[in-house]
């Protein structure tokens, strides 16, 4: 079928009153960024949604890219017709054909925005219900729940017609929200983390933690290849990569093997909140599911969690492993995740971390390395080497473009 236009309607957005203009504004920029590469678009806003009128491109690849923007609640492949009768019901039944596996029952619903139309909406609907159920075989009209619903919509310069609702990613306009700093490992969750965080609308800047050369370049490249993927949904997306390693060494000096984790942790948000004030992020975002590892029991969110005093927001904290991994292939992290390569954790693990770590004595202990420990964060801020990363795969170094999504 050779659609004509696709009405895409606005999730969430609609209940945030007097700055609903404002997001949807953002919203219709950000589709504009993510389809740059189909100039022949072009956009003409409504009512909580937005035309795009496809000249010639194709349908399904402007769907598959609308199918990843946040704040897109449903959106619909749309024929448009002359307003003589015999084609609005020959568009009508040729769209109706092409619905697989064929409907057993339908309902027409004709709305008519150009009142001067000669026949009103009732009437509409039975010339058009009609005119389908002559030409198909066994199909039946079923008002109160038809398998689908033949909208019809006539307006002054043509009519639109439609039956098919795709569901959008759902969510909130990127940026509507704020901002978070991600704290993006190469594992599994902490992408799946950042995925949610955007839907929700909070722009990301991702923070990671590594411990050259005891980690490799490749490790490195991984975090890099994850954060790219992110930056498909973002438009791009900042990458902070901080040396962990001294800090890390220093740590593990502390003769509390089984706390090491969990000082690592606390170091960690203390340096994220540092980059964040810089950043304007007022919250950190994390992969932590509860009770997944050591360092995520009740007792040890709680301690690593007061080493800052942003708020930490954890969207995987209730889930099963089973649905992270479902989302993380859905969202095309998954390969990546699973590669072999160490993570700086991975290279000090305790025998036996801790599962519910003693507050005071993690004080104690951080308050004996006195100076030296906020030293080594002030070089871990300093040095941390900042990166932007683009959905067309480039990369570039910070401050250089500050166009596009954010
Ligand atoms: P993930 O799959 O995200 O690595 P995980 O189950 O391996 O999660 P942990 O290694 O305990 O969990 O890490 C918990 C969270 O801490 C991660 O989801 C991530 O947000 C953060 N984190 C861990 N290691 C790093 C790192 N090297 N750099 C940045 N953040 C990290
Ligand atoms: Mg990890």
């Amino acid at each position: 079928m050779n659609y004509d236009l696709i009405i895409v309607r606005f999730g969430e957005i609609t209940i945030k009153g007097r700055n609903r203009n404002r997001f949807e504004s953002m919203l219709v920029d950000q589709i504009k960024i993510a389809l740059k590469t189909k100039p022949a678009l072009e956009y003409v806003r409504g009512y909580a949604r937005v035309y795009i009128h496809l000249h010639g491109e194709s349908y399904e690849q402007v769907a598959a890219r609308l199918k990843d923007i946040f704040g897109i609640a449903t959106f619909s492949p749309v024929v448009s017709s002359e307003h003589d009768l015999e084609a609005i019901r020959a568009c009508s039944l040729d769209l109706f054909r092409t619905l697989t596996p064929a409907p057993k029952t339908f309902k027409v619903s004709v709305k008519r925005g150009w009142k001067q139309y000669p026949h009103d909406s009732v009437e509409m609907n039975h010339l058009i219900g009609a005119h389908v159920l002559r030409n198909t075989p066994e199909l039946k009209v079923d008002v109160r729940q038809p398998e689908v619903e033949l909208k019809v919509d006539i307006q002054f310069e043509r009519t639109y017609i439609y039956c098919e609702v795709e569901r959008g990613a759902g969510g909130f306009p990127l940026g509507m929200n704020g901002k978070g700093m991600l704290l993006l490992s190469g594992g599994i969750d902490s992408p799946v983390a950042g995925w949610m965080a955007m839907r929700k609308g909070l722009k990301i800047e991702a923070v990671h933690f590594h411990s050259y050369p005891f980690t490799s370049e490749q490790a490195k490249e991984k975090v890099i290849t994850l954060a790219k993927r992110l930056a498909y949904y973002s438009g791009k997306i900042k990458l902070h990569l901080v040396p962990f390693t001294e800090l890390q060494t220093k740590l593990a000096q502390s003769g509390h093997e089984s706390l090491i984790i969990t000082l690592m942790r606390r170091s960690m948000l203390k340096i994220t909140e540092r980059l964040a004030e810089e950043s304007g992020a007022l919250a950190i975002v994390t992969g932590d599911s509860l009770g997944q590892v050591a360092s995520q029991t009740l007792g040890s969110m709680n301690v690593i969690g007061r080493s800052s005093s942003l708020p930490l927001l954890r969207p995987l904290v209730m889930m099963d492993k089973q649905d992270i991994i479902t989302y993380a292939e859905r969202i095309g992290t998954f390969n990546t995740s699973i590669l072999p390569f160490e993570d700086c954790c991975t290279l000090f693990v305790p025998k036996s971390p801790a599962t519910n770590p003693n507050l005071k004595m993690v004080e104690r202990v951080e308050a004996h390395f006195g100076e030296e420990l906020d030293r080594l964060i002030e070089e871990a801020v300093q040095g941390t080497e900042v990166v932007v990363l683009r959905d067309d795969g480039e990369v570039e170094v910070a401050g250089q473009k500050e166009d596009d999504w954010f």
